[in-house]
């Protein structure tokens, strides 16, 4: 874990800068050329011929004020709104597919994510403002990657995956091995995130999302997102995934562990708390401490659990 942390500096430079970013007043973006292809294959030409100097505009909510501040410069945006069919929620069998153009605005008022997605609809009421819900997507925020970002941890929580079209045709990426480190996914620059394929939650599985920010609508400082499955006090199936400890969302393997050998009562809890605490190795940065981060990500658990143990029992009722 300490070499990754070396190895995740350049990351955390580019995470500094964006700190500042979140409290700095904005500049003016450098000089680009902008594109709206009006098909995939099209966008995919133009990524082709700018050779990874070039980036796929879809919200704008964290691309813009990256360009504003200068801390990119690409000499092209590719605009995404014009292509048909990369947004829409819809079933296939036990998946729900969404586009990833689909506003996260449009996904929080979907009734299939309601239904057969819980967790990422009481998600998406964290992500920051309804302004900003409007007009970002979802495949916008899972390939921006930001490791405080509530969408990768839930990707990660519900063992989704996302559909990517290249130069080389396409090809899906399970979201343990997209998010690699701040701001960085295993997308090639040429490629397009085109939809996010998530199975359908069990009817059973009780589910919680927890965060600490400053405000309402900022950042999370953490957040924990869990999914379980119970019959009576037994955890049958757990997935534990804490997001702003590290350079990508983490799963709380030991957490898991203690619950499907202890179960659901109180004591186990507490002890799925301190496993995660002590799993973590998260870095202090200007708006919180290591050792604050991995305390809070104990707390945000035994919040999460409780929740999600109180609805899985709903559910048997
Ligand atoms: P863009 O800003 O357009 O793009 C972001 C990056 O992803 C760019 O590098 C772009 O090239 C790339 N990209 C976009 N789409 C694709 C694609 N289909 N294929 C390949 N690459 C692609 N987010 C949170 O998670 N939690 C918050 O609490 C939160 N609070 C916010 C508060 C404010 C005030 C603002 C302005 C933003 C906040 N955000 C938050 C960020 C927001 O969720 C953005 O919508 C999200 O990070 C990016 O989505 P977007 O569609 O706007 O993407």
């Amino acid at each position: 874990m300490r070499g990754m942390r070396r190895a995740a500096n350049a990351g955390w430079a580019l995470a500094l800068q964006l700190l500042f970013l979140r409290t700095a007043s904005p500049v003016k973006p450098p000089l680009f050329a902008y594109h709206a292809p009006e098909t995939l294959a099209g966008a995919l030409e133009l990524l082709a011929h700018y050779g990874g100097n070039a980036r796929v505009l879809a919200g704008g909510q964290s691309l813009v004020p990256m360009l504003n501040f200068r801390l990119l410069s690409p000499a092209a945006l590719i605009d995404l709104r014009r292509i048909p069919d990369l947004a829409g929620v819809s079933e296939s069998g036990p998946e729900v597919i969404i586009g990833a153009m689909t506003r996260q605005r449009a996904a929080e008022c979907s009734p299939i994510v309601a239904r057969a997605l819980p967790l990422l609809r009481e998600a998406l009421g964290w992500v920051g403002h309804l302004p900003t819900r409007s007009r970002g997507t979802i495949g916008g925020s899972i390939a921006h990657a930001d490791p405080s970002a509530e969408l990768p941890a839930v990707l990660l929580a519900l063992d989704g995956l996302v559909d990517v079209q290249g130069p080389e045709g396409g090809r899906s990426v399970r979201a343990e091995a997209l998010f690699q480190s701040f701001f960085t996914t295993a997308l090639s620059p040429l490629e397009i995130l085109t939809r996010i394929r998530i199975p359908a939650m069990a009817p059973k599985a009780g589910f919680a999302i927890e965060e600490y920010a400053r405000r309402r609508g900022d950042f999370a400082i953490v957040s924990v997102a869990a999914v379980i499955e119970r019959e009576g006090e037994r955890c049958t199936a757990a997935r534990l995934v804490a997001g702003g400890v590290g350079g990508a969302p983490v799963r709380l393997t030991g957490a898991e562990s203690v619950l499907l050998s202890r179960g659901l009562g109180p004591a186990a809890l507490t002890a799925a708390a301190q496993s995660a605490s002590a799993q973590v190795d998260p870095i202090g940065d200007p708006g919180a401490s290591a050792d604050y981060r991995r305390h809070l990500t104990g707390v945000l658990l035994e919040r999460a659990l409780a929740r999600a143990a109180e609805r899985a029992a709903g559910a048997m009722a």
